[in-house]
Formats: structure tokens, C-alpha cells, sequence
């Protein structure tokens, strides 16, 4: 029989007080002065979790799943190899997320690269990399030559940016109007008289993978802000951070942080819902019927899921929640090959006209780790990623992987002899939000209008679109709402790097 949490809390309110004085019973105490349960082993819940263990509660974090790390997670294939659900990569300016590694000991798991190669479906190569001029002029050099942009597309795209630089990253035109809905980002392009080719090999390049969105789709704010903290106010924001190591080795640290407060992470562990009483939060119910009890409870689900964990009439009432279904979802598309011979010599590689937008060489960059002993696939793993993949939706794998080595041959001629030992597609359907112009409306901020009862999520109220930099945000402005809440408030929330050179002086008149 299906379990309904409303019904079940509905039939709390009614007999709240007898419920209690009978449950109370079986229910295990809180140990500790402070507990809290964290519902959610994604980043957002990760992040909060060991933030809030560090400053002395007792944490316990229940994962529906088998495996910690949410969208941004690993495991085994029957063979021994180690599969990331995607390829997950960070940029410099993710001051969080690297914050966040840090505190769990796999800072040194990423490994930062300054150069980004570009390939035409020619097979031509074109790369950007910092200069030692001062921001937002460090990339211009490199900019100045790269290949695979016309005269008239560098000299649109130059306008464009020095709007933003000059602007400190908000420039005046983007809005928001009265209805707190904003320009889109292809309208502000076009506004700034872009070419065709400047869009396609630049602007879409970047932004559609950064945001998993279309350029008409995308609120020109989120836009801006990608192109303000990664490439023009720092020198060093945009650089790329890829694991070393597959995603769910970096969490590793997680657990034993949170045994140090006599907490635990759970696996296996889902939550049916909430229960609440005259507005509090009084427990969780677990999928196995227990019942768990704490000071504090923080959901740490997608904002699809949470609404479903929650009383109808609560839903209904508090807006909060209820307009969590005006955030929409985007897909990321993710092809797993394995090649009987090195195909591939680079570490990563964007490709330019094609629907197949990074691959990624797995093999070297994880260096040998993540691959057993007996693990006989192929000789190169390659990830190859498709964001906003909306018109892979309808397709069959064996088409996916058809139109991505074909793809491959252009820009990686040694695939063209290569056999294709093994290969798979994984289609995200719900990867991300929609940075949608307007969609900050319906984020909703870490603490509820329940009480106990706070919000973590790549999708809560962060300022920063869906990404693992956005989740562990919002994982610490929960731990700091809580901490608040307890009276032992704190700042966990690390800025962004501060703008240097020419960009800090503008960042300052603005
Ligand atoms: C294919 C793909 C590629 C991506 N690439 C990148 C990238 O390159 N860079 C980047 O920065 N971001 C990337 N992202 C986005 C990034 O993964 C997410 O923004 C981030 O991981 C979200 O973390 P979260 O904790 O908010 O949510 P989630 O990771 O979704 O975590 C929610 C957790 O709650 C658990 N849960 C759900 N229901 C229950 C329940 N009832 N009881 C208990 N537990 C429950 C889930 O199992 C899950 O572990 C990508 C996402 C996808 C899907």
C-alpha cells in the first residue's frame, strides 16, 4: 500500500497530545544538547550537515539512496569500474564548494587546469587561457588570437564584455521589470548586436553548459553573473576543477565528521514525511515506519520531492512550497564510451557546432584510480556531456551514441579505427532548474515558515543557478539559519573572490 505522509499527519493534528504521550514511548532521544536530522546526502545536505557537526550538534543524515553525493554521485559498474553519474566539474570562483572540500579533506582530489581547449567540427583547436594582464584584460591576448572566431564576432563579443566589466557584472539593462521577471539572455545578446557566430561559438558555448539551459531561456542575470565571477573579475575564476578521483570518493571525509559529534549518515534511509503539529515540526517517519526525533530538522531533497514529504494542507497554505512547481527542470544527457586504444590525448576537450558540447578524458584524468584491478572494459574511458539536452529526449541510446562517434571522428580522428568496446547514455531528465527569467521568485529561503523545519537545495534562495557550488551554499546559510535559530549564530557563508585589477575598480563606482 502506498504511504500517504498527509494522511498520516493529518491524523496527527487531530490527536496530537495521546500520539505523543504513546509514540514518545519508542522514540529515541536526542543525545546531545542540539541534534539535528538532515534529510538528503546531496551536496546541500552534505555541506550543512558537517558544518553543523562541526559546531557541535549531533547530526543525523538519512540518504534514501544506497550511495552520498545526490546528483553529484558515483558507483561501481558490475566490471569493477567506477561511473560517475555525470562528469561534474567546478570553476575557480565556486568559493563554497571549495570551502566545502576542504573541510572533509578532498581539496586535493581536484585538479585545476588554466587552459580551455575549444575544437571546430574541423578538428581545428583553438584554447583561452589568463595573461598577466590585469582583470577583466587577462584573457584578452589569448582572445586576440584564438582561431575559431571571425574579427567581427571577437570585436561584438569585446563590447559585450567590457558592458559587464564596466557595469561591475550588473549592467542596467537587464532588469528585472515590476513583475521581478528579467531580460533572457539571447534578447540581451541580440540587444548588444552579437553575430550569429558569436553566439553559437561563444556565448551558447559556455553559458548553456554552465546553466544547462538555452540562451532564450536563461535569465540574462544568471548569464552576466558567469561571465563577472569566472572570466572577468578574477584572474583565476575561471579555471577548471575536475576530480581526480570518482565523485563519490570525495565524501569520504563526510561521515567521520560527523561521528566526531556522536552523529551518523545513514544510507538506505528514506524519509515518508514530516510530521506537524499546530505549525512545528514533531519527527520524520522513515519508509521502514519509525519514527525520528530532533531539535531541528533540515530538508535537504529535491524541490520536487519536498512538497510530497509534506502535509496537503501545509502545501497549500504556505506559498513557500506551493509555488515550488513554477521551477522547472532542464536535462543533461551523459555518454559513457569505452575505446579498445588511446583515442584521445588531451585531458578535456569543448566542442564547437556540435551537440556533443565537453569529453572528457577519464582515463587520465583519474590517473589510474577508480579502475580495479580486474576491470577489463576498454583501454580510454570517455565521458562526453550534453546539457540542456532536450532534443536527446525522444532519442534511443543506440542513436545518442551513433551521433556522438560521429562527432568524435571529426575532432578525434583516432576513433575512427578505435572499436567501441563498450558504451552507455545516461539521460537526466531533471538535472537542474531552469534559470528561467523570474525563477528567483519561487526559490524559497533556507528557513520555513515551519518551525524546526529548514531548507537546504541547489534550488533554495542562493543567488547562484543549480550547480554544486549553489547546493553547498544553500547548505550553509541552513546550517547558519539553524545555528541562529539556537542561538550560537555564525558565518559559514565564504565570499566571493574579491575583483582585481581594472574590474575591482569598476566593481566599486557601480
Ligand atoms: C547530469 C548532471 C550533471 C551535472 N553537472 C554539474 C557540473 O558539472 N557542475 C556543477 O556544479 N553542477 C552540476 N550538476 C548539478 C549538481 O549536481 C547539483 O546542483 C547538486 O549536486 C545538487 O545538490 P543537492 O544536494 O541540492 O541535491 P541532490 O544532489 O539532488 O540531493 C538530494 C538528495 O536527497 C535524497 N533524497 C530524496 N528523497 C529522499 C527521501 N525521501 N529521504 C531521504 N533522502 C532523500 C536523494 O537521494 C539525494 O541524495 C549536474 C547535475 C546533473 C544531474
Amino acid at each position: 500500500m502506498m504511504f500517504s505522509p498527509n494522511a498520516c499527519a493529518s491524523a496527527l493534528l487531530k490527536k496530537p497530545a495521546s500520539w505523543f504521550a504513546h509514540a514518545s514511548a519508542g522514540i529515541p532521544k536526542p543525545m546531545s544538547s542540539k541534534s539535528v536530522i538532515v534529510i538528503g546526502g546531496g551536496l546541500a545536505g552534505l555541506s550543512s550537515a558537517v558544518a553543523l557537526a562541526e559546531a557541535g550538534f549531533r547530526v543525523r543524515l538519512l540518504e534514501k539512496r544506497p550511495h552520498l553525493g545526490g546528483r553529484a554521485a558515483s558507483y561501481v559498474l558490475p566490471g569493477g569500474e567506477h561511473v560517475d553519474n555525470c562528469q561534474h566539474v567546478t570553476l575557480g570562483c565556486c568559493t563554497n564548494l571549495e570551502d566545502f572540500y576542504r573541510r572533509v579533506g578532498a581539496e586535493n582530489q581536484i585538479r585545476f587546469f588554466d587552459r580551455l581547449v575549444f575544437a571546430a567540427p574541423d578538428g581545428r583547436r583553438g584554447s583561452i587561457s589568463a595573461s598577466a594582464l590585469p582583470p577583466p584584460l587577462h584573457m584578452a591576448p589569448s582572445f586576440m588570437f584564438f582561431p575559431l572566431l571571425g574579427f567581427a564576432d571577437k570585436r561584438a563579443i569585446a563590447q559585450a564584455l567590457l558592458a559587464i566589466a564596466r557595469s561591475g557584472g550588473k549592467p542596467a539593462d537587464i532588469g528585472p521589470d515590476a513583475n521581478g521577471v528579467g531580460t533572457t539572455m539571447l534578447a540581451w545578446l541580440q540587444k548588444h548586436r552579437q553575430t550569429e557566430r558569436a553566439i553559437r561559438r561563444f556565448w551558447e558555448v559556455i553559458l548553456v553548459s554552465a546553466l544547462d539551459e538555452q540562451l532564450d531561456r536563461i535569465d540574462a542575470r544568471y548569464g552576466i553573473d558567469v561571465f563577472w565571477k569566472a572570466f572577468l573579475s578574477t584572474r583565476r575564476g575561471y579555471r577548471l576543477g575536475i576530480p581526480r578521483v570518482p565523485l563519490g570518493d570525495l565524501y569520504e571525509g563526510c561521515r567521520k565528521a560527523l561521528a566526531r559529534q556522536g552523529g551518523e549518515v545513514q544510507l538506505r534511509a528514506g524519509v515518508r514525511g514530516f510530521l506537524i503539529v499546530d505549525g512545528r515540526v514533531e519527527g520524520v517517519e522513515r519508509e521502514d515506519g519509525s519514527v525520528e526525533t530532533a531539535d531541528y530538522y533540515l530538508a535537504a531533497v529535491p524541490q520536487d520531492v519536498l512538497p510530497e514529504l509534506l502535509p496537503a494542507e501545509v502545501v497549500q497554505k504556505e506559498p513557500v512550497f506551493s509555488n515550488l512547481r513554477n521551477l522547472c527542470a532542464s536535462p543533461i544527457t551523459g555518454v559513457h564510451l569505452w575505446f579498445d586504444r588511446t583515442v584521445m590525448t588531451e585531458p578535456f576537450l569543448t566542442l564547437l557546432d556540435s551537440t556533443t558540447q565537453w569529453v572528457f578524458n577519464k582515463t587520465q584524468l583519474y590517473g589510474g584510480v577508480g579502475r580495479s584491478q580486474n576491470a577489463q572494459i576498454g583501454e580510454q574511458y570517455l565521458q562526453l556531456v550534453i546539457s540542456a539536452s532536450y532534443a536527446l529526449s525522444t532519442r534511443s541510446r543506440q542513436e545518442i551514441i551513433a551521433l556522438c562517434l560521429d562527432e568524435l571522428r571529426n575532432v578525434l580522428p583516432a576513433t575512427r579505427d578505435a572499436k567501441l568496446a563498450k558504451g552507455t547514455v545516461v539521460k537526466e531528465m531533471s538535472a537542474t532548474f531552469s534559470p528561467a527569467p523570474g525563477s528567483d521568485r519561487w526559490r524559497p529561503a533556507q528557513k520555513s515558515p515551519i518551525s524546526a523545519l529548514f531548507l537546504a537545495g541547489d534550488w533554495t534562495f542562493t543567488g547562484w543557478p543549480s550547480t554544486m557550488e549553489g547546493a553547498v551554499r544553500s547548505g550553509y546559510l541552513a546550517a547558519e539559519a539553524i545555528l541562529s535559530d539556537a542561538g550560537m549564530p555564525r558565518k559559514l557563508l565564504q565570499p566571493d573572490l574579491r575583483p582585481e585589477g581594472l574590474a575591482r575598480l569598476w566593481s566599486r563606482e557601480t
